[in-house]
């Protein structure tokens, strides 16, 4: 991938410039817990995108996509947003770190990733951050990486039509190769915790179910709702619970007869969830990852039974998992589709993927696919 940039870069701007790179991302586990001002818990991965990028001495912008196979020009004023999608972005964090009172020279950049678009790794948050990190690295401005990730954020917001949490842009800013990151999604104080399943003889792997279900986003607006209902019944008896993570499950027990069932079911899911990464912490602390795989097939029971956000083919996938002893495995993201993550011993990773190949082809007629991740760096300048 770098020789193409930087072949690319060569033929179409010349010599110069430096390659910055950025990261996507996996979450081993704290899911539907971000709006509830609980945990999330996740690292960059080794699927990136990468980006030569010079000074031009103008102030516009000429950007070629290698994997879009696509040219896009444009100034760095408001009125100046490109018509092309992918290069919305760039031109997001150019204007939002300007709206920051940051520095933005006009640049030539070639860039390429292999974070699988739309399969819920965060192609567009590694795009971001690699930028925004370019961006302030080139430019001089000094902006600290909670600021890179904030700008990642605002432009998905106010450029590219997602109203999107900061986990994303957040891991491919701190992402440190060999580390997960727990974010405390309410204070946004944040812990390294060391990650390296390969030192211990596991790996991990995403299977890609391919599928997305209608439901996600009025199902999603439903169960923040009950979420916010339950919080707002144990707040009468308990004023500090701001957030349902603040809830003790004794708590929400208290409320149990006075909301409806449902909610009770998804603040259960929630208050548990919370618990489970800072027992995964800890397992991690000690290496212990057999803990921390028993935690993700626990998440995966409360999505699927008391979030109910799963669907036929991740359930398929977690019960298949659960059959061939892999350590860990759950549906990540948002749910009704996309992949499940599975923690497993080098020794059974043939197997496991053959398996999940074949059977899930066999079941729903089109394969999933497989991606090996590794926990690696986040923003930073290749050279
Ligand atoms: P994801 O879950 O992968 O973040 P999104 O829909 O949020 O999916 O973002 C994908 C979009 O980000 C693409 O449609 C494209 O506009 C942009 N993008 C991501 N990676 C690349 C890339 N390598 N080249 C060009 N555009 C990219
Ligand atoms: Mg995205």
């Amino acid at each position: 991938m770098k020789q193409r940039i930087q072949d690319k870069f060569k033929e179409l701007f010349g010599q110069g410039g430096h390659l910055y790179a950025s990261a996507g991302r996996i979450n081993l586990i704290g899911e539907h817990t971000d709006y509830n001002g609980g945990y999330v818990f996740p690292g960059a991965i080794d699927k990136q995108l990468m980006a030569q990028i010079a000074p031009n001495g103008t102030d516009k912008v000429r950007a070629f996509s290698l994997d879009y196979n696509e040219m896009c020009e444009f100034g760095l004023n408001e009125e100046d947003k490109p018509a092309k999608a992918w290069a919305c972005y760039i031109f997001g964090v150019c204007r939002e770190t300007l709206k920051r009172g940051g520095k933005v020279e006009g640049f030539d950049t070639v860039f390429a990733g292999d974070v699988p678009l739309g399969a819920g790794l965060s192609s567009s948050a590694a795009l971001e951050s690699c930028f925004a990190y370019a961006i302030d690295t080139i430019n001089g401005n000094g902006f600290d990486r909670f600021e890179l990730a904030k700008i990642g954020q605002s432009t998905e917001h106010n450029y590219c039509g997602v109203n999107c949490g900061i986990m994303d842009q957040f891991a491919s800013c701190f992402g440190k190769a060999g580390c997960l990151i727990r974010l405390n999604c309410k204070t946004l104080e944040y812990k390294y915790f060391p990650f390296d399943p390969e030192k211990a003889g596991y790996r991990l792997v995403l299977v890609d179910s391919c599928v997305k279900h209608e439901l996600a986003s009025s199902a999603y607006n439903k169960r923040r709702a009950s979420c916010e209902n339950a919080a707002a019944a144990i707040r009468k008896n308990h004023p500090e619970v701001e957030f349902l993570s603040d809830a003790k499950r004794l708590w929400l027990e208290e409320v149990r007869e006075e909301i409806p069932e449902e909610d009770f079911l998804r603040a259960e899911y929630v208050i548990g969830e919370v618990q489970r990464v800072l027992d995964v912490c800890d397992a991690l602390e000690r290496n212990d990852y057999e803990t921390a795989g028993e935690m993700m097939y626990q998440t995966h029971f409360g999505l699927s039974r008391l979030y109910e956000v799963s669907c036929e083919e991740l359930d398929f996938l977690n019960k298949l998992a659960r059959k061939m002893d892999v350590t860990g495995s759950r549906v990540m993201g948002g749910g009704f589709g996309g992949c499940t993550i599975n923690l497993i011993k080098k020794e059974l990773y043939d197997d496991f993927v053959k398996a999940a190949t074949e059977q899930f082809t066999a079941k729903f007629g089109h394969a999933p696919k497989i991606y090996d991740v590794v926990i690696s760096d986040g923003a930073r300048m290749v050279e």
